[in-house]
């Protein structure tokens, strides 16, 4: 068995040449890694010089059609980027950085993270997922070599600064944390859009490229986009109709909408209604939710709500809420309440309404077994905040290193994994000063950052040019079901290594096993689950499916395995013509496997009947009570969040063609809130919160709603020590997230307030 062999470009490279290119060159069709779109990509290549010449929409690609944004270049400037890692780096005692071995690298971080554990219990270690993890199929398949060697309940993740209150709303509903309903974008006639900015995101769990194009569609059909949000986005500009909306009061608007379902006769679940438990819990909350009661809290008018429901009700539509709608006060309810209104209209799983995806490697398919919804089981040391389902706000990673407030029982070794969290998570600067604290700090990332300064160790993996891929998240996300995987481009250097080979030889390392061996007991787990008698390959035996599979450690003999007890999968068959890696590496330019499908439940739902009330959500419905007093003040001021079609987080600002242009950190405010405070477009100004204040330039402007501000994250790139020279030169903008605070939770969630955070705005 090889290890890590590389894929040759050839394997999925066209030796031709094109138009202004020398017959030398190659293009290789990959998919884009960068966002969630997985747009196909021509990315043309001298193979000798190991140089990318060009990258282009892919046209045959059956997914993007040729299009991509301006974040495609990505890919090539970061392989590129001469300020990237390529060998671990370990910190010597007077604080500068030598390169040094992987064999010398893995074995110290090991030594060193079993010493803690040791000395200390498996909790004094605690690891952090950024999200660039979700991007690499290798990462999401190999986190639990490294989370089950390490043993520790200190589990941190980007996720409880993002979607998590979505996975916690969906599992209580439907059993199932990752099974997100779908906009039917092709079909449908009424796409309501909260808390999102698909144009710029390409669709956050709605992924699909040019969406522009899709919502277009929708209106030259005759329909109707209408967006709700605090700042008129680039996504409202194209909408139908565009409501301004106060921040966290999200969720009282969505019990206005039930009430106004409710009271006006149009609550009519259809088919659902049969395997639905809970409507009637859910009349009864909504009663005390009339429009005019929340009218204040929320700033839209009531017979605005009653008309918006109306119209809905009359036409095929799909109710979606995304990113302002999670990181809020209520974003869990809020997420929930979207679920409530597409079952309450019949839109969930129906045609044109939200519909479930159907990956190639089977995860929504029927007869998989619950994973049961758990809280509670342990709580961090410093405040006590309860774990939900493993997680632990990553706001709280401070406080746990910081022996002033979890004293003997503090973290003292800590792993962040492809992160950067000083800039990402909540109160960067009390975080920053934590790190200084830790025993011992290792880093998987490509990076000399913000929070990779602090490590004692860092970890480089390949980049997307130098690895394969397979577009395994998004496949659950798609707005049309596609299965893609992407060869490298080029082959790694022989000492360089995958992310996902990190990971394991780390895992096994702390374990202490040969790497080999817990890659193969892997796969042979998984295929133990997905072959067998009860399975849908009955006659399989795992081991007969093992021999099977590629020769060749690394994520893609997992993924053959699930590919191919899949939908459309082969089920070990020699003789069947359903799909295998080889058919899925043949597909240069991705397969299409149809539009979404209706009626997919309940047969597609891991447990009997919908919970449309769960307990665990609607026991917050008394914080949110309270809250409505407070959304009603109208001389707060509060912060929301921004995304940008250059940016990527953190991570694309060390990008020349990305960071070129004007300063984007900028402070957008309305023209009202600017002239009671005296400001003007370019003034700076000073931002402060309960946590932290910043410094930035205005824009004034009417896209942002009376009493709300909105500032981009990602930015703060002027802390010394880092390896960032682009970044640090021409978009060094000023963190967002040393405003945010900590303490401020969705408390079923854990999931942090980003959106409608109270702040003063003040000219400098
Ligand atoms: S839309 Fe997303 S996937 Fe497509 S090119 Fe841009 S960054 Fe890449």
């Amino acid at each position: 068995m090889t290890a890590n062999a590389p894929t040759p470009p050839s394997a999925s490279a066209s030796p031709r040449s094109r138009s202004g290119s020398s017959a030398s060159t190659q293009i290789v069709h990959r998919s884009c890694p960068t966002c969630e779109a997985s747009c196909g990509l021509d990315v043309e290549i001298d193979p000798v010089s190991r140089r990318v010449i060009r990258i282009e929409g892919d046209a045959q690609d059956q997914r993007s059609q040729g299009y991509l944004c301006p974040k495609a270049y990505a890919m090539k400037e970061i392989y590129e980027d001469p300020e990237r890692l390529r060998r671990p780096l370990r910190k010597r005692e007077d604080g500068t950085w030598e390169e040094i071995d992987w064999e010398t690298a893995l074995d110290y971080a090991a030594a060193r993270l079993n010493a803690i554990k040791e000395a200390h219990g498996a909790n004094a270690n605690g690891f952090y997922i950024g999200n660039p993890t979700g991007h690499n199929v290798g990462g999401q398949l190999y986190l639990p070599a490294l989370i089950n060697a390490l043993g520790t309940q200190r589990s941190f993740s980007a996720g409880t600064m993002d979607q998590f209150p979505q996975n916690v709303a969906l599992h209580n509903v439907l059993g199932e944390p990752w099974m997100f309903p779908i906009p039917d974008l092709e079909r449908t006639d009424f796409f309501v859009c909260m808390g999102g900015n698909p144009l710029v995101s390409q669709g956050s769990l709605m992924s699909g490229p040019n969406i522009k194009k899709r919502l277009q569609a929708i209106v030259s059909r005759g329909g109707r986009v209408v967006t709700i949000d605090p700042r008129r986005t680039e996504t409202a500009e194209i909408a139908t109709d565009h409501l301004f909306i106060q921040p966290g009061a999200d969720a009282h608007f969505l019990l206005s909408v039930c009430h106004v379902l409710f009271t006006e006769g149009l609550a009519k679940p259809g088919r659902l209604a049969g395997f639905t438990d809970g409507i009637e819990r859910v009349r009864e909350i909504a009663a005390r939710y009339s429009p005019e009661r929340v009218a204040a809290a929320t700033g839209i008018a009531p017979e605005t709500t009653r008309r918006l429901v109306r119209d809905f009700c009359a036409a095929k539509g799909a109710w979606y809420g995304r990113i302002g709608i999670c990181t809020q006060e209520f974003g869990t309810l809020a997420s929930w309440l979207v679920y409530v209104v597409n079952v309450l209209t019949g839109r969930l799983d129906a045609e044109g309404g939200m519909l479930f995806p159907r990956p190639a490697t089977g995860r929504s398919e029927p007869g998989r077994p619950a994973e049961p919804f758990v809280y509670g089981r342990y709580k961090t040391v410093a405040r006590g905040i309860p774990e939900v389902t493993g997680q632990i706000p990553c706001g709280l990673m401070a406080e746990e290193m910081e022996a002033a407030s979890a004293g003997e029982a503090r973290m003292r070794g800590f792993i962040t994994v492809m992160g950067n969290p000083v800039l990402s998570a909540p109160n960067g600067e009390r975080l920053a000063a934590a790190m200084d604290e830790l025993d011992f700090m290792v880093s998987l990332d490509i990076y000399l950052n913000e929070t990779t300064r602090h490590a004692d160790l860092i970890l480089p993996s390949t980049v997307q040019m130098e690895h394969e891929n397979y577009d395994f998240l998004f496949e659950t996300t798609s707005v049309r079901n596609f299965a893609r995987w992407s060869p490298a481009v080029f082959a790694p250097e022989a000492d360089q290594r995958d992310h996902w080979r990190i990971l394991v030889e780390l895992g096994a390392r702390i374990a202490g096993a040969p790497w080999e061996a817990v890659d193969d007991l892997m796969v042979k787990g998984l295929l133990a689950m997905i072959v067998g008698p009860g399975t849908r390959c009955p006659d399989v035996t795992p081991e007969e499916a093992f021999a099977k599979l590629e020769d060749r450690h690394g994520p893609m003999r997992m993924i053959e395995a699930l590919i191919r007890v899949g939908p459309y999968g082969d089920r070990f068959d020699d003789a069947s013509k359903g799909l295998n890696l080889a058919r899925l590496r043949a597909a240069e330019h991705g397969l299409d496997l149809g539009p979404l499908e209706a009626n997919r439940l309940p047969a597609a739902l891991p447990i009997p009947r919908i919970q449309l009330a769960p307990d665990y959500v609607v026991a917050d419905l008394d914080r949110l009570e309270q809250g409505l007093a407070e959304r009603s003040r109208a001389d707060r001021l509060v912060l929301v969040g921004r995304r940008q079609i250059r940016n990527m987080n953190s991570w694309l600002h060390n990008l020349p063609a990305l960071a070129k242009g004007p300063n984007r950190c900028t402070l957008l405010i309305h023209p009202d809130d600017a002239g009671k405070r005296g400001l003007e477009t370019g003034k700076r100004v000073r931002v402060a919160s309960r946590v932290g204040e910043i410094e930035v330039e205005c824009v004034v402007s009417d896209e942002m709603m009376p009493g709300v501000v909105s500032l981009p994250h990602g930015y703060g790139h002027q802390l010394p020590g880092v390896r960032l020279s682009v970044a640090q030169k021409q978009q060094p903008g000023a963190c967002s997230n040393y405003l945010t605070d900590e303490l401020a939770l969705d408390v079923p969630s854990g999931t942090h307030v980003a959106n409608g955070i109270p702040v003063e705005v003040r000219a400098l």
